[in-house]
């Protein structure tokens, strides 16, 4: 059997992309926006719904960060950000300049935990100062306690920015992650359940925030002639090729989710009656993840480690949970509220293979490596 290296999650073409592609040189639009980018939007819009408005823009990053803006965020402001995440969450804070607040996940879906929402956002009211927005993850394709989260937010009038960049096709009580937020992000890196080779999106309830949205991202050039600037911009908005690579991608969407669910009832299988480990799955029928990457728990960290070891000896790529943003170097002085679920978590958590072009032979391997190794 061939020992090619098997990755956590790689991309995989439709076989639609090369058409755009060709499009975008035929018109000459080499260059941010363009028609393949309005076309992708309003795809995009199509699949959200009627009352949300998207602008697609260069990573699900710059997403994060012009919600910032949109919001207001600015110099010495309080942000609340989840603390399992990767750090493309948290990054935009510092961005603005703000500072963040970092708060533990609940065991239930290793997400922003409720209670340490509200007992941080307390705290911060009674320093004096009221956080200015709340960013939220769906980590690993696994939506939050949005009725509980939300629920918090609206009680203080604290936004919400829902980083959905893990969970595109993901859905809560049916409702597509993405929709919940004040903004809603995703991502199209390559790694990510579909991709636009770099890309993201953010998702707005207005025309008017889309166009505020559309103007940061391309150097807040204001309506004269000549370039006129009265506020700082950016070059965040994505290209009329990549948006070629999205239009082709979003017609295997479907089949992704599937092949990744199904990539999750493999280890469902596989893990069958080996006591060592809990496969992550959902807490209840609310809750339906498109499982981008399945995760487990072994019992303590260094069998984790030496699990991790003995798919690497195989060639098969695995990595540890998220590192928590407040135990990582460049956010460790700011505050954390929290009882150390995430930190716990991060020790014994393994992330596996879950592409949606896993192969057969993939799996056979994938589960020799676990046969071997609790045997
Ligand atoms: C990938 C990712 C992002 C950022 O997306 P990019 O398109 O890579 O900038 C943000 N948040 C989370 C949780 C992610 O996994």
């Amino acid at each position: 059997m061939s020992n090619k290296r098997i990755y956590l999650s790689l991309s995989q073409e439709s076989g639609f992309e090369q058409k755009y592609i060709q499009k975008a040189f035929k018109s000459n639009w080499i260059t941010s926006g363009g028609p393949n980018v309005d076309e992708f939007e309003n795809e995009l819009q199509d699949y959200f719904g009627k009352k949300k408005f998207i602008a697609a823009l260069n990573s699900g990053t710059s997403a994060i960060h012009i919600a910032l803006i949109l919001l207001g965020v600015k110099d010495g402001d309080e942000v609340i950000c989840q603390t399992m995440t990767f750090s493309a969450s948290a990054n935009p804070i510092l961005y603005q300049n703000a500072i963040p607040l970092f708060i533990d996940s609940e065991s239930e879906t290793w997400n922003i935990c409720p209670e340490n929402l509200e007992i941080a956002i307390k705290d911060r009211i009674k320093k004096g100062k009221k956080p200015k927005a709340i960013i939220a993850v769906h980590l690993y394709g696994t939506p939050y306690k949005v009725d509980e989260v939300h629920a918090i937010a609206d009680q203080y009038g604290i936004p919400i920015i829902e980083d959905s960049a893990e969970a595109f096709g993901s859905t809560y009580k049916g409702k597509k992650c993405g929709k919940f937020g004040d903004f809603g992000i995703i991502s199209f890196n390559g790694n990510k359940i579909i991709t636009t080779s770099s890309g993201g999106a953010l998702i707005v309830n207005s025309k008017e925030e889309k166009n505020k949205a559309i103007f940061y991202a391309t150097q807040s050039k204001e309506k004269a002639v000549h370039y006129q600037h009265s506020e700082l911009g950016y070059n965040y908005r994505m290209s009329n090729i990549c948006a070629g690579i999205g239009l082709g991608q979003l017609k295997i969407l479907e089949h992704n989710i599937l092949s990744r669910r199904n990539n999750h009832l493999f280890y469902k299988e596989a893990f069958k009656g080996i006591n060592d480990v809990e496969l992550f799955d959902n807490l209840n029928e609310d809750f339906f993840s498109n499982y981008w990457l399945n995760t487990i728990l072994l019992k303590t960290k260094e069998q984790r480690e030496n699990f991790r070891i003995a798919f690497e000896e195989a060639n098969i790529e695995s990595r540890p949970l998220w590192k928590p943003m407040h135990l990582q170097p460049l956010f460790k002085r700011y505050p954390y509220y929290g009882n150390n679920i995430a930190e716990r978590l991060f020790e014994r958590g393994l992330c596996l293979p879950s592409g949606s072009n896993l192969k057969q032979q993939d799996k056979i391997r994938i589960k020799e490596v676990i046969f071997n190794f609790f045997n």
